[in-house]
Order: structure tokens, then sequence, then C-alpha cells
């Protein structure tokens, strides 16, 4: 990728994401024309006329003036207040049918990687092992129904694939529709 983006520790890729794409809107916030709009979730009680670029997300101008948030703070249990701000109020969020939250693993926030299907998943065993846990610790107890579930990830409801930015272990969730 050859883009002059700013850095985001925790969405490295926002374009292939699909939460950042090329635009020749005016950000809300700036003003400006910068050739990228954010187009994921933006949480606020106020009206904002339009969207964002990436470099008033990153340095956290647009959620201080709409006094707003791009992700819930759902999930970022046992990291520091630093890299919560840093994940809700300086990272672009992602497409998802549930409000979309974060992952954590060795006491970060890992970094989103983006939507995926079975194979995609199936590429990272410790993430597909991982969710395979938690849905069963949800209360999906038949093991073959648990299975199809997973093996049809990417037709209806799909997995949120996350990397460690400490170990680089992958991590996903599951995302129903
Ligand atoms: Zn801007
Ligand atoms: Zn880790």
């Amino acid at each position: 990728m050859s883009t002059n983006l700013p850095h985001f520790r925790y969405h490295p890729d926002p374009v292939a994401s699909e939460s950042i794409r090329e635009s020749a809107e005016t950000c809300a916030c700036c003003n400006r024309r910068t050739g990228w709009i954010y187009t994921a979730t933006f949480f606020t009680a106020q009206d904002v006329s339009g969207r964002f670029c990436p470099w008033c997300i990153a340095d956290g101008s647009a959620a201080e003036r709409f006094e707003g948030e791009f992700t819930d703070a759902y999930g970022l249990d046992g990291v520091s207040e630093e890299t919560l701000v840093q994940v809700t109020r300086r990272t672009p969020g992602f497409h998802a049918w549930q409000d979309p939250h974060w992952l954590v693993h060795c006491n970060d926030a890992a970094a989103f990687i983006g939507e995926v299907g079975y194979n995609e998943l199936a590429a990272h065993p410790e993430a597909l092992d991982g969710l395979r846990l938690d849905l069963r610790m949800d209360g999906w107890h038949d093991p073959s129904q648990l299975d199809t579930f997973l093996t049809h990830l990417g037709q209806g409801a799909s997995a949120m694939l996350f990397r460690c930015t400490v170990c680089g272990t992958h991590l996903a969730y599951a995302d129903a529709s």
C-alpha cells in the first residue's frame, strides 16, 4: 500500500478493511479535502454534517470536537487509560453488523485486521481455536453445530480478525447479522 495515511497502531490497514476509502469529500472536522474519508462508525450525541478524514481521527480532533467515539470501550479490559483513549477516540472503527468492539491480548489492545470468512480464519489456527472455545463458553454445546457455524463463516456471519500488538497471536470474534 503506497499511501501517506497516518499510522494507526490498532488498525494498521484501514484501507484494506474498507473503513477508509479514497474520496473527494470534504472532512466534517477540518473542512479539507484530503482525498480520503472515513466510512465506519462514530458514536456522538451531536449532529455531524459529514464524515471525517483520517488525520482528524489520528490527532483526536474529530472525537474531541464532536465529543464522540469511533468504537465502544466494551471489551477493552485491562488496558491502560492511554490505550483506551487511543482505540476509542483516535483509531478508525470498522464495519460490522453488531456494534464493533476491540479485542485485548497481552494487556494491550489488539490490532484490527479485517472481517474474514472461514478460510482466512483457518489460516490462523490459534484464532480459530480461540473462537471455538469462546463460542463453547457462550453456550454452543453441540460440537457438530458449532463446526457447521464456523465452516460457514463468511456467509451471513463472519469473523473479526485481530493480531496481538505485543506477541503477534491472531484472535477473532464472531459477528452475526
Ligand atoms: Zn479532517
Ligand atoms: Zn499477545
